[in-house]
């Protein structure tokens, strides 16, 4: 703007000088007309009025004589004028127009405009004005004109400013605080400034909300997935197209022992080749693996996940359900076995009774007796196993129990067994200790034990039963004089069907169940069994049950 009035400023001043110069050559061309019908004929005369009329007029008068010879002049003696001939505004006039010309006077040491009229009578009135007067009026004016240009440029600069800084400042205010809040700062712009800025700054506040609204959402979403896919039991791996691991759970950490960078990383070998293959050919795949020591066993499930190949591996660890699996089928085995040994007895026995019946009669009670006594085993093998299975279903056991009384009375129906067998059967429970349990399986839980030690305790044997309270725990020893048990076996007694001398367990009546089902009981109750022994010196089991 300041630029643009300065050249104004420029354009004007040029302009009212040459106005002004206009103005004044037309005066003084006026002025020489009324002066030049004044001037009289007489050379003297002429001279004098020359003067009078100059003065008056403050101005410089000369009459030139057509052949440039100076006839009268107002400031200076004409005979000491050389020939004015050569002068430019004289030469204009001898041409018939008014002449001009600005210049230094030689003559009278002054710039000039000379204004000379053509000439009348043979003579050429010339008017000349000092421009000095001229300059000195166009300064001031040009003073003026510039001080009204600076007002208007200092007013105008003053309006921008202010306006500027009413969008500037908010401008620069919003700015900073985008910044900051690209740094995570906390958000909202001041509206400030112009209408314009705080409709700008509310829908930016309202745009910045929507996205931290969005963002929020987004980091919950990761936040609920994390939690869901740290604490899953199954590993779950993502891999790019390019082999990279880009994901993978705490699972996977733990069934795999380390956190695999890229495919080519994933070990054991067998899971590596299937995620290659799985990878290449797009395909689902599910591969069993064996790995680490002690060994467990991983089903991977490898798929693909389209569209962009990337390939998703879900690890589960199936070694419990393995070993649940082979114990299973051990069972079955054993049992079906356990269960033949007794049936093939009795068709064997029946078979034989039948065709005794005609030839030899006197056999038959014996074979009888036979079918009767595996029979009777048949029955007990079943009737353990049902007791088994209904306690491996786990139970609550709630009912208040005296545990004294019922160890009392199951220990006293051995006494009979015992004396017969040449035991001595001692029994202390005497001081009243109540659980909280299933009566029923408690008192099987003492039978077998009890049972057990009269089994394998000779004659002239002992068996304690004793029940004490300790440390809020109800403590049930069981302990006998007996054949004991290898310390091999020991860790194995508890396994159904397990026996240290299977045809021992069988003469005696035993199903190889009892003391799984005494160990059932136990950990269905929240207690536990142990046991202790010596060979040939005797064995003491150890129940122990929490107290009511
Ligand atoms: P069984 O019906 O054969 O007795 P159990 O499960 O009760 O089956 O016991 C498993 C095995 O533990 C028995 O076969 C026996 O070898 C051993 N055993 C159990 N109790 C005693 C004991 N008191 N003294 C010596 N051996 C025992």
């Amino acid at each position: 703007m300041i630029a643009l009035l300065g050249v104004l400023g420029v354009v004007l001043d040029r302009s009212l000088e040459r106005e002004s110069v206009e103005s004044l050559t037309e005066s003084l061309a006026s002025q020489a007309r009324t002066i030049r019908s004044a001037l009289p004929n007489d050379a003297t005369a002429m001279q004098t009025e020359a003067v009078r009329l100059g003065n008056a007029g403050g101005l410089r008068i000369t009459v030139i004589a057509t052949d440039g010879e100076v006839l009268a002049e107002s400031e200076r003696d004409p005979g000491e004028l050389e020939n004015h001939l050569d002068r430019p505004e004289v030469r204009e006039a001898l041409a018939g127009a008014v002449g001009t010309d600005e210049r230094r006077s030689e003559s009278v040491g002054q710039e000039l405009l000379y204004v000379a009229l053509p000439p009348e009578a043979g003579r050429i009135v010339r008017v000349a004005y000092p421009l000095e007067r001229v300059r000195a009026r166009q300064a001031q004016t040009r003073g003026t004109g510039a001080l009204g240009l600076l007002a208007a440029a200092a007013a105008a600069s003053g309006g921008v400013l202010l306006v500027s800084r009413g969008v500037v400042g908010p401008l620069r205010r919003m700015t900073r605080a985008l910044e900051e809040r690209g740094e995570g700062l906390p958000p909202h712009l001041a509206p400030g400034g112009t209408e314009e800025l705080r409709l700008l700054a509310g829908t930016l506040n309202a745009m910045t909300e929507r996205v931290e609204a969005e963002m929020r959402a987004v980091e919950d979403g990761r936040r609920t997935r994390d939690l869901i896919l740290s604490s899953m039991e199954e590993g779950v791996l993502l891999a790019a197209p390019d082999g990279t691991v880009t994901f993978a759970n705490r699972a996977v950490v733990s069934h795999l022992g380390t956190r695999p960078v890229t495919l080519g990383a994933l070990l054991p070998m067998a899971l590596r080749t299937a995620a290659e293959r799985a990878a290449a050919n797009g395909g689902p795949t599910a591969v069993e693996v064996e790995t680490g020591t002690p060994a467990r066993w991983l089903r991977c499930a490898l798929v693909p996940v389209d569209p962009d190949g990337a390939l998703l591996v879900v690890v589960r660890d199936v070694t419990q359900a393995r070993r649940l699996e082979s114990v299973r089928r051990d069972f079955v085995t054993n049992a079906s076995h356990e269960l033949k040994t007794p049936v093939a007895s009795i068709q064997a026995a029946a078979e034989t009774i039948v065709q005794a019946a005609a030839d030899d009669p006197d056999v038959v009670p014996r074979f009888a007796a036979r079918v009767e006594r595996e029979a009777l085993r048949l029955s007990r093998i079943v009737s353990d196993l049902l007791d088994l299975s209904r306690l491996e279903s786990g139970s609550e056991p709630t009912d208040p129990v005296d545990l004294d009384r019922l160890v009392r009375e199951e220990a006293d129906r051995f006494a009979e067994s015992a004396a017969s067998a040449g035991v001595a059967l001692s029994v202390e429970a005497d001081l009243p200790v109540r659980i909280r349990g299933s009566e029923r399986d408690l008192r099987t839980l003492v039978r077998n034990l009890v049972d057990n030690a009269v089994r394998y305790t000779g004659e002239r044997g002992r068996i304690d039963v004793r029940l004490a309270s300790d440390d809020g725990a109800a403590v049930l020893r069981v302990s006998d004089t007996g054949i004991g048990i290898p310390s091999r076996d020991l860790p194995r007694i508890f396994e159904r069907f397990y026996r240290v001398d299977r045809a021992r367990s069988r003469e005696t009546g035993g199903t190889g169940l009892g003391l799984a089902i005494v160990r059932h009981v136990a950990e269905n109750h929240g207690g536990s069994v142990e046991v202790d022994s010596e060979l040939g010196r005797g064995t003491t089991f150890e129940v122990r049950l929490p107290a009511a």
